[in-house]
């Protein structure tokens, strides 16, 4: 039986659980490739369900969301643009999500380019023509939207479904207001 916030469907970082208590063996820890298999195949039955332009809105808004909770719950935002993003550096590394550099940190006109090796969501895999990272795009359009007050236009230019050996992420400041929630239509 779901409950009342299940079935809002809106996702709160208490959605998590207190996984201290519920693991008391297993702990935190899971492997990658658990990940990947849930991931994976979410994705392919997203494409095979509602197409794939419809899925990939679907996936960067999962992400955005997640990194919208994320920032609320984890980050200090009172930080200073340097300082937060060290902390966000300190947070992929620590939970092995991705070891993360900024190649171009512009705070003042907020013009970020993010290389993310070892990413958790494509690192080694084949290659697939395209880009593959879309929730980690809304994750972090989540995490500095929410971080900057203001809205960014996120797109990963290089990635390992690309071909390359590095996931590279630009950021820039959105003039039209972008909204992730706008994606679905
Ligand atoms: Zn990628």
């Amino acid at each position: 039986m779901f409950t009342e916030k299940h079935e809002t469907a809106s996702f709160t970082w208490d959605l998590l659980g207190d996984i201290e208590t519920g693991r008391p063996n297993l702990g935190m820890s899971c492997p990658v490739l658990v990940y990947r298999l849930f991931k994976q195949n979410m994705t392919a039955e997203l494409i095979r369900q509602f197409g794939r332009d419809k899925a990939i809105k679907l996936i960067k808004n999962a992400g955005y969301h997640a990194g919208r909770e994320c920032c609320n719950a984890v980050f200090d935002c009172d930080l200073p643009p340097q300082m937060f993003m060290i902390s966000l550096q300190m947070m992929f590394k620590e939970n092995n999500i991705a070891i993360i550099n900024f190649e171009k940190a512009d705070f003042d006109n907020w013009q970020l380019v993010i290389a993310v090796n070892e990413g958790l969501e494509c690192s080694g895999i084949a290659p697939m023509g395209h880009p593959g990272c879309f929730y980690l795009e809304g994750f972090f359009g989540g995490i500095l939207e929410t971080y900057a007050g203001r809205k960014f236009i996120i797109k990963e230019i290089d990635c390992w479904a690309a071909g390359q050996r590095v996931c590279r992420f630009t950021v820039e400041p959105s003039t039209e207001g972008h909204d992730y929630l706008d994606l679905i239509s």
